[in-house]
């Protein structure tokens, strides 16, 4: 076989990482080397994120350790009956490169990612080594996210934990039946165990950090998870089902959503093309409401039809639109809760609104300084000078809200 340079290598191994969403890198603790004569830091804040336009995270070196793969997952480009290049990355060479990187300043972190080799302990061992190496051997201060192996030992996951800023494992499909379907080798009754063992110990070291600043860390950004959309019949109903089980049971930071991308030679079982991009979208809008807005799922769907999200508007306006009858909302009297629900007002605008109106009854001159657009919010609110009148009894309010068409790219299929 022939010898494969280290651009070579990255070239692969890098472009087989891009198909892993769940790369953000929120929710990291201040590292700062600069006292122990190490490299790096990252700020309290995490480092800065960078997406590209479709959306996936670029601040991090992102990477697999290998693209070999002994498992045969029919949607994934990695899979062993796969016909791709194949490259592997030895623990050094990673260190290495992302060391290299960093000093340059391309990078302010590692994410580490693999296909399964020999077996899933020695996979995990091999992808903690590099997270070791980094932070023990060059006190490296960068971000590093560690995606972690399921049937690994649990101590091993246990060993990531104390290097790695955060962790994930990917929980895949939306239920296990399809799992078992798609991903033979893989269980998702294990899956879910590993994610419970992980929140577990997460807590319990913020939990002893709290009593101790000298207690260890672990994984201190939390874990997360992804979740490919469009590789099963699963509707948005299951899918937003499954993520708020997720956040609720085992204290996930964030569940990704990865668009299915048809891969060359694939199964028949998997759908010729890949969902809409508006359809990943429209679910991190709604995962959001479930997070930040106390909307549940039954909630969201009220906008959508036979278990989908409406892909032309936004899943907070859609939900209002089928909830007319608690709208206007007065701006000057409502609670913080409530305010939440007004289309096209973030939690930022609603605080401002609750600071303001201390001071005196708010007007639509004062929202205007305060949102980004009140055009949009309008129909929805009640100021001391403004009352929407018949508008929400509009038949055509939705055609009026939703966003004008976009003038189709010619180079876009
Ligand atoms: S285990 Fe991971 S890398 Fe291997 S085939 Fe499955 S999804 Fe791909």
């Amino acid at each position: 076989m022939s010898k494969i340079s280290r651009s070579d290598k990255l070239a692969i191994l890098a472009d087989a990482a891009k198909y892993d969403a769940s790369c953000a890198s929120s929710g990291s603790v201040n590292r700062n080397s600069a006292k122990s004569g190490g490299i790096g830091s990252t700020g309290g804040m995490g480092i800065c994120h960078s997406y590209a336009p479709d959306g996936r995270c670029i601040s991090l070196l992102k990477i697999l350790m290998t693209n070999y793969c002994m498992f045969d997952c029919l949607y994934c480009i990695n899979r062993s009956s796969s016909n791709v290049r194949r490259a592997a990355f030895t623990v050094q060479e990673i260190v290495d490169l992302t060391l290299d990187f960093y000093k340059r300043n391309y990078i302010e972190g590692l994410f580490l990612s693999s296909g399964i080799i020999r077996s899933p302990d020695y996979t995990m061992e091999q992808l903690v080594e590099v997270a070791r190496r980094l932070r023990v051997v060059h006190r490296f201060g960068g971000y590093i996210h560690l995606k972690t192996i399921p049937e690994a030992d649990p101590d091993l996951l246990k060993q990531a934990g104390q290097y790695a800023d955060r962790l994930s494992i990917n929980i895949e499909l939306p239920d296990d039946e399809s799992i078992a379907r798609l991903a033979p080798e893989k269980d998702g009754k294990l899956i879910r165990r590993s994610m419970n063992n992980l929140g577990k110990k997460v807590r319990e070291a913020k939990a002893e950090r709290k009593s101790s600043r000298k207690a260890p860390l672990f994984a201190p950004g939390g874990h997360s998870t992804q979740m490919i959309i469009g590789a099963d019949a699963s509707d948005d109903a299951k899918i937003l089902t499954t993520s708020n089980g997720l956040y609720g049971s085992y204290g996930l930071k964030r569940v990704y959503y990865s668009a299915f991308s048809p891969i060359p030679d694939s199964s028949s079982n998997l759908p010729a093309q890949a969902p809409p991009l508006l359809r990943e979208h429209r679910l991190y809008q709604a995962d959001w409401l479930l997070r930040f807005y106390g909307f549940s799922v039954d909630e969201i769907m009220q906008g959508g039809s036979a278990g989908q999200l409406d892909l032309t508007i936004d899943p907070k306006l859609a939900w209002a639109l089928q909830n007319r009858a608690r709208f206007p909302v007065n701006i000057n009297l409502a609670d913080r809760e409530i305010l939440l629900r007004i289309p096209g007002l973030g939690g930022k605008g609603v605080g401002k609104i609750l600071q303001a109106r201390r001071f005196s009854a708010l007007r639509l001159a004062d929202l205007e300084r305060i949102c980004q657009s009140v055009k949009k919010i309008l129909p929805f609110i009640t100021t001391a000078d403004w009352h929407p009148g018949k508008q929400l009894d509009s038949l055509n309010l939705y055609d009026r809200l939703k966003p004008p068409p976009e003038q189709l790219s010619l180079f876009e299929a």
